[in-house]
């Protein structure tokens, strides 16, 4: 099982790690050809979300990444991942890929202040920490986006298809769940649809 990291900027370290320990191989996807070796699922990291979007446009990468995506590849998107994906962003004129039907408001828990930790309970894996970073939260959703998860009356975790996207860093912690759920999506095992 090979599943794509976005590896422009940001924390797919950590991702990474946990997913090679949990038995799947990583690709590190920096230029759209990396692209081509990728064949079971996605992940878009946390980090800058204007400056992977710079990026990814300057690399030529944007369509690509968003074919294969509608074309069903599995996408497990945290934090900036997740503006990337949102067909709106409500304090910000930029779309990415847009593959997502929701709008976010970027940093909506205030700059550095805002970040914190919790434990909640999230649709299919249960009882998981969640570590916001300057994060955005999901202010309305399309037709068919699953809410997965709510922190305060706010929307943090959604499903579209096989897009799975979340405000804050399930990367950075001990538990696993939320990625041992995107690899059951990559090996089609899952019978949630
Ligand atoms: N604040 C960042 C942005 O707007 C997201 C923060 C994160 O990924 N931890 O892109």
């Amino acid at each position: 099982m090979k599943i794509g990291i976005l590896a422009v900027q940001g924390a797919f370290i950590e991702h990474q790690k946990k997913l090679e320990s949990l038995g799947a191989q990583c690709v590190e996807i920096r230029q759209k050809s990396d692209l081509e070796r990728v064949s079971d699922g996605l992940v878009l990291p946390g980090g800058e979300s204007t400056v992977q979007g710079k990026l990814l446009r300057e690399l030529d990468m944007l369509g690509d990444l968003r074919s294969r995506i509608e074309g069903g590849l599995p996408v497990l998107a945290t934090c900036a991942g997740l503006i990337l994906l949102a067909k709106e962003i409500s304090n910000d004129d930029h779309v990415y890929l847009g593959t997502l039907p929701v709008t976010v408001e970027r940093n909506a828990y205030g700059r550095q202040l805002g970040s914190f930790r919790t434990v909640r309970e999230m649709e299919y894996v249960g009882q998981v920490p969640m570590v916001f970073i300057r994060a955005p939260y999901i202010k309305t959703v399309g037709k068919d986006v699953e809410v997965l998860a709510e922190v305060d009356g706010r929307i943090v975790a959604v499903r579209y298809g096989k897009q799975y996207a979340m405000s804050f860093h399930p990367e950075l912690n001990e538990d696993s769940k939320i990625h041992e759920m995107f690899l059951k999506e990559c090996r089609r095992e899952q019978q949630i649809f």
